[in-house]
């Protein structure tokens, strides 16, 4: 069996693009670009309470980076940096080879280089530290939104909420909406152009990761204001891909989880 350090050779240690040390030292060594602030983050992924033990190893490395950048995006900024910290079970070298390989096609995808972690042996759980960089005072806030804002949302939300439901047999998607619902569920596309194109734009913006409602409700929270959301002026993809359950449709659009879309206010 390989030792931990085989396994981050192997597995988690890449060439870079724009770090001055990457994984091997006792630190990494970065750069910021000249001027700009740091935005931090960190998210964390455990077995049995936000994926399931048998996902697919691939789509979970993607989605354990992507649910990072979302963040990085709802910020108004870009994601340049990132750490893992992983605990598993067991050296299964397949599947770490397909989980690393999601994990970078994600990294590659938005311009994100890994540069250092922690590998230790435990029930299976991944945590990422992720930095970004903005322009001084340009970053999204949650507590900008003002009394007349109009509030808006990117994509179509629900459809991760409605492919676990496929999943779990509480309805029947059929093809090609189960497709795309299964792709918004485990290979989620975090918005960083929008968030970028947000900057002076919106007054406030949080990515959906707990549901439209529950995570308006942290911008209306932290702006001190109040919102009425018309539904029926919201994407209806969710409703037309299940016509046979207009309130479980309702339910995914309103309150489902994991799409990583972006809420955001504006004037
Ligand atoms: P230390 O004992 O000093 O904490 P480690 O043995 O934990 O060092 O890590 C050795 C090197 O490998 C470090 O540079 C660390 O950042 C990197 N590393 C460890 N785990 C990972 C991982 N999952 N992904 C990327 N780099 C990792
Ligand atoms: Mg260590």
């Amino acid at each position: 069996m390989p030792s931990e350090f085989e396994l981050i050779a192997r597995y988690f240690t890449r060439p870079t693009t724009h770090t001055l040390l990457g994984a091997g030292d006792d630190g990494a060594i970065v750069q910021p670009s000249p001027g700009m602030e740091l935005v931090v983050s960190t998210d964390m992924l455990v077995a049995g309470t936000h994926f399931l033990a048998d996902t697919d190893p691939e789509a979970l490395g993607w989605k354990t980076l992507a649910v990072n950048i979302s963040d990085i995006a709802a910020m108004g900024a870009r994601p340049r940096w990132a750490l893992l910290a992983a605990a598993l079970p067991t050296a299964d070298e397949a599947w770490i080879a397909a989980y690393a390989s999601g994990f970078f096609a994600c990294a590659s995808a938005f311009g994100v280089d890994l540069i250092g972690g922690d590998t230790t042996r435990g029930p299976m759980s991944f945590c990422v530290t992720i930095f970004g960089e903005v322009s001084p005072g340009r970053a999204l806030l949650r507590s900008g939104a003002a009394p007349g804002d109009e509030i808006w949302v990117s994509g179509a939300p629900g459809r991760a909420a409605l492919g676990l439901a496929h999943l779990q047999g509480r309805c029947a998607l059929d093809e090609p909406t189960l497709g795309e619902c299964l792709a918004a569920l485990h290979r989620p596309q975090p918005r960083l152009a929008l968030g970028l194109a947000l900057q002076g734009l919106a007054s406030a913006a949080i990515d959906v990761s707990d549901g439209l409602l529950a995570d308006l409700g942290h911008i209306l929270e932290r702006s001190g204001v109040a919102a009425t959301v018309h539904a029926d002026r919201l994407p209806d993809a969710v409703a037309r891909a299940c016509p046979n359950d207009p309130g479980l449709a309702r339910h995914c659009l309103l309150a489902g989880g994991d799409d990583y879309e972006l809420v955001f206010t504006a004037p």
